[in-house]
């Protein structure tokens, strides 16, 4: 994508590939400009297109070069906050129609994938959130107790059982979540971007749009080399926004997280690490997230960022880490390693901003936008398509608001991951049974 390893890791090495597409270099007219080429604006650009709308999109660098191409594959349903937590920080109807939009969206990629046959290694066999402590046992409790009663196919598995799914004795409990599952979420991307184009959507990569002007009835956006001018413009950019839309960068505080690809197991091994496949990730505050690849690969992230110190101590760490979960790959061989930035609200809510008229945005996705971005891309495309309004959202609209101290806040969280990983696992025994 760049030449840099440590931006996309082993999504690159094993996504199918895409035409690398060709950078805008004249002015031309489209029905809606579509900024950003991640889940949000793909979705968007796939949705306007089958609708017989001529779309156009600029990414900055290539499909999938944000969070997109960089994250770790887990189709969620819901937030980080719980659903009742969710409801209270938003007013009636918002609140509940969020949680029910984030909990059917799952549903609507796995159904895109199957429909248009995206070979991105989808298993749609559920997520666990694994339990350490008693408090972490507390939370996924009520987590389970919030969602069972809307409804939702979770399940609340106790030691034993988390120890049958994961493969590790180290949680007290884990929230089976059976609406959710894991992607290659760069195979994803690139293959929404290849419907959309398919259906009529055209796609300039290497277009970074520097500017914005409103003719009134239109807005003429410009890249370096060209312009588009159209009616609709969705800004579809999130935590890796630039140039003309850098403020919706400046509302978030970012989160660095990275990821480590093992070699690919023996049938043998990868059989004793998430036997059904699900995705996992745990209830520290500075968490850790595992699942295995179509290759047999197990692939695990936490909080960090690969660069200066953090590149040998996040790296060192998460190899003891994999070794007490799992001391079946005490010694086992890294072949990739990778980092990305994930954007975070005050409030953990996602963000809904009208920047000039049929000027939008949804942003924010506080590390779930595989699913939400999916899902608010085809409500994006479908406010373009005039099919609903603003109010037809199920996030209010927000003024867009720089987050206080947000480098600061960013900085702190990677000091904090840095301490916690150069002492973490150091001295801790492997994980075995009853231990
Ligand atoms: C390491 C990591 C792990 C994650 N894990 C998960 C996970 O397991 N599950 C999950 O659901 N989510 C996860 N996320 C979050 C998820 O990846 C993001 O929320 C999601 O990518 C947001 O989608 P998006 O399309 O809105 O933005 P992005 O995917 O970030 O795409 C935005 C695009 O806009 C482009 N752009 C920016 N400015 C401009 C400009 N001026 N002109 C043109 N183009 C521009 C960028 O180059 C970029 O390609 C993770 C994120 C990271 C970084």
């Amino acid at each position: 994508m760049n030449n840099d390893p440590l931006s996309h890791g082993l999504w690159e090495a094993t996504a199918p590939s895409l035409s690398p597409g060709t950078p805008l270099a004249k002015e031309i007219v489209a029905d809606a400009v579509i900024v950003g080429g991640g889940f949000t604006g793909c979705s968007a650009a796939f949705h306007l297109a089958a609708a017989g709308r001529a779309p156009v999109v600029l990414e900055a660098e290539d499909i999938g070069f944000g969070g997109a191409g960089r994250n770790v594959g887990l189709v969620n349903a819901g937030m980080w906050v719980m659903p009742d937590d969710l409801v209270a920080s938003l007013a009636a109807p918002y609140g509940e129609r969020l949680v029910s939009q984030l909990g059917e969206a799952p549903r609507l990629v796995f159904d895109l994938i199957e429909r248009l046959g995206i070979d991105c290694e989808a298993v749609h066999r559920g997520t666990l959130h694994c339990a350490v402590g008693r408090k972490g046992h507390g939370d996924i409790t009520e987590r389970a107790r919030q969602w069972l009663a809307r409804g939702a196919d979770v399940r609340l598995l106790d030691a034993r059982e988390a120890a049958h799914f994961t493969g590790s004795h180290a949680y007290a409990g884990a929230l089976l979540d059976r609406r959710a599952g894991t992607i290659q979420p760069l195979a994803y991307v690139r293959g929404l971007a290849d419907h959309a184009a398919r259906g009529g959507a055209r796609i300039h990569t290497r277009s970074p749009v520097i500017a914005c002007e409103d003719l009134g009835s239109a807005w003429r956006i410009s890249t370096p080399a060209g312009q588009v001018v159209a009616p609709w413009v969705i800004f579809a950019t999130d935590a890796y926004s630039r140039g003309a839309c850098a403020d919706i960068r400046a509302e978030q505080v970012m989160l660095p997280y990275f990821q480590l690809a093992t070699r690919s197991l023996s049938l043998e091994l990868a059989a004793t690490i998430l036997p059904g496949r699900q995705g996992a990730w745990d209830t520290r505050s500075i968490l850790s997230s595992f699942r295995l690849d179509a290759h047999g690969r197990l692939v695990f992230g936490s909080v960090g960022a690969l660069r200066g110190l953090g590149k040998s101590i996040h790296a060192d760490w998460g190899q003891r880490e994999i070794a007490r979960l799992f001391p079946q790959l005490a010694k086992v061989e890294l072949e990739h390693r990778w980092y990305g930035r994930i954007g975070m609200t005050g409030d953990a809510v996602p963000r809904l901003h009208l920047h000039g008229r049929n000027m939008v945005s949804v942003s924010g996705y506080n590390g779930r936008g595989i699913a939400p971005g999916t899902t608010f891309g085809r409500d994006l495309a479908r406010l373009a398509l005039g099919e609903i309004g603003l109010e037809d959202f199920s996030l209010p609209l927000s003024d867009l608001r720089a987050a206080p101290f947000g480098g600061c806040r960013s900085a702190f969280y990677e000091a904090g991951a840095q301490l916690a990983h150069f002492t973490g696992s150091r001295f801790h025994q492997p994980v075995h049974r009853g231990s």
